[in-house]
């Protein structure tokens, strides 16, 4: 059976259980939703979602448990993976803060993107746009955005599926998709049911 693991250290990881399961079922799909918390929990799972949050916290709880180094080789092998906000500071090869430049934190880093946190800055801390995702078809996407960082370029490799502002806000590299924006906190479930997709291929 399909089990959906989120990883859970921090931030956002209620609302994408939830949204998992509405995707599961407008897909018509058999499976389960779990939190990941420790190694042991990744073992079975056939696709992970990296919730936002605040990335040096997961990080650094992750690399604690050990689960970040799991993490990184079952991503490496190919398990699916969602990265949302901070889950897509956390995914990217290299990390800048909008603020203070170079930052050492933990990180998974297997996608080809350089990312800059805290973009946006104070004033636009948080904001809500609809955005065009041609791959998901004609209906625009409401992207919720908090304290969002920016996809700053992309490698070959990756696919950009939305911008905004000229920036990347949806890419994907193979079996990794990454958002700058929170589909988990809309009702609207394209995204994750793409994810779901990408991880019944592996059921
Ligand atoms: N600013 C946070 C970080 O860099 C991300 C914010 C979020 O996930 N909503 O980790």
């Amino acid at each position: 059976m399909l089990v959906l693991g989120v990883l859970a250290m921090q931030g956002a990881v209620s609302e994408h259980v939830v949204s998992l399961k509405e995707a599961l079922a407008k897909l018509k799909a058999a499976g389960e939703v779990r939190p990941v918390k420790k190694p042991a929990d990744l073992e079975k799972v056939h696709g992970i979602v990296i919730p936002g949050g605040e990335s040096t916290v997961i990080g650094r709880v992750a690399e604690r448990t050990g689960l970040l180094s799991s993490l990184k080789e079952r991503i490496r092998e190919g398990l699916p993976v969602l990265g949302t906000c901070a889950g897509t500071v956390l995914l990217a090869r290299e990390v800048l803060d909008a603020r203070v430049g170079k930052v050492e934190q933990p990180l998974i880093g297997l996608m080809d993107m350089k990312v800059v946190r805290n973009y946006y800055g104070r004033q636009r801390e948080s904001f809500e746009v609809d955005i065009n995702i041609p791959a998901l078809g004609e209906r625009p996407f409401r992207g919720v955005f908090i304290r969002a960082p920016v996809i700053e370029s992309v490698g070959p490799s990756v696919k950009v599926l939305a911008t905004y502002d000229g920036f990347p806000v949806l890419a994907r590299q193979g079996d990794m998709i990454a958002s700058t924006f929170h589909p988990e906190l809309t009702d609207d479930t394209r995204i994750h049911e793409l994810f779901v997709e990408l991880a019944l291929k592996r059921d």
